[in-house]
């Protein structure tokens, strides 16, 4: 008797259990796909990213300065930002671009971050780059232009460090969680997904902020996406309501370009906002995140 009673679901579950597993393997990104409700949360030295709360990544686009930095740094936190960023080795278009300060600007990023609590952000562009802004930055940020540096990808891939993955300017959603799933696959699970703008017939603007990304990338991925709203509009103006826009379709954070004096910014210049545009588009997201059940990290 206790064996018919068995054997019915076992048949049953059997089935259930083939029909998932097809799924898996049809997902060529299998560590970056969503598998039933779960979602990651990556927490950098206390701050939870990916969780209830949204984090304001903000700064300038370039490290220029012990004191533009430091004024940017204490003015973001005070506005309400939880992680400071600042570019020390810049992908400039062109090559008599400010290239960025290198290893004196990653010693005043940590310098700022001392000073306030901050978490830091900065980009890497070249794998022999990575132990040396892995000792200075909390988390990597990997740029448009480099999303499909494979051998960046896997060098990132070997540090258990937190990176922030950004979706090149003409990636579909599936190379970008290919991207995302080299360095998944190379060990290192603190990743974040972030959208910031693509190239379209839209020449009016720098790029074009897909905002569809974040409720798909959500839906694929348990990885926390992030939006960049100043290098996916180019403009000053455009920052806030598509930083509103962004948060409204479930992003779990912001990065955001700001500066005490956003025209004399070495770079990006147009997209930099004021830290009072930083304050009022920090208050409105509080308002948002009210109305969908999440709220702002602070420190
Ligand atoms: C940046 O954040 O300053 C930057 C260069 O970003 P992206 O790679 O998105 O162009
Ligand atoms: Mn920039």
């Amino acid at each position: 008797m206790p064996t018919t009673i068995t054997k019915q679901p076992t048949k049953i579950s059997t089935k259930v259990k083939f029909s998932q597993k097809k799924i898996k393997i049809n997902k060529p990104y299998k560590l970056a796909s969503k598998k039933n409700d779960e979602h990651t949360v990556l927490d950098v030295k206390g701050l939870l990213i990916g969780g209830k709360e949204i984090v304001i990544m903000a700064g300038p686009c370039s490290i220029e300065s012990e004191k533009q930095l430091m004024s940017i740094a204490i003015a973001a936190k005070e506005a309400g930002a939880t992680v400071l960023r600042g570019g020390a080795y810049k992908p400039r278009t062109g090559p008599y671009d400010f290239q960025g300060l290198g290893l004196e600007g990653l010693k005043l990023l940590q310098k700022a971050s001392r000073a306030t609590g901050l978490r830091t952000i900065t980009e890497v562009m070249d794998p022999r780059q990575v132990e040396e802004i892995e000792q200075y930055a909390d988390i990597f940020q990997i740029g448009a232009r480099n999303m499909q540096n494979y051998a960046l990808l896997r060098e990132i891939g070997q540090t258990r460090h937190p990176v922030l993955l950004k979706r090149g300017m003409h990636a579909t959603y599936k190379e970008f969680l290919l991207a995302a799933e080299y360095i998944l696959s190379g060990g290192n699970p603190n990743v974040l997904l972030c959208e910031r703008g693509i190239r379209t017939h839209i020449s009016e603007l720098r790029f074009t902020l897909d905002l569809n990304a974040v409720p798909y990338l959500k839906k694929e991925s348990h990885l926390p996406v992030i939006v960049d709203p100043s290098h996916g509009t180019g403009r000053r103006d455009l920052v806030r309501p598509m930083s509103r826009a962004a948060i409204a379709a479930g992003a779990d954070g912001l990065l955001i370009e700001c500066h005490t004096n956003p025209d004399k910014s070495f770079s990006d210049a147009d997209q930099a906002i004021t830290i009072e545009t930083l304050k009022k588009l920090i208050r409105e997201i509080n308002t948002i995140t009210g109305a969908i059940g999440r709220t702002v990290a602070f420190i």
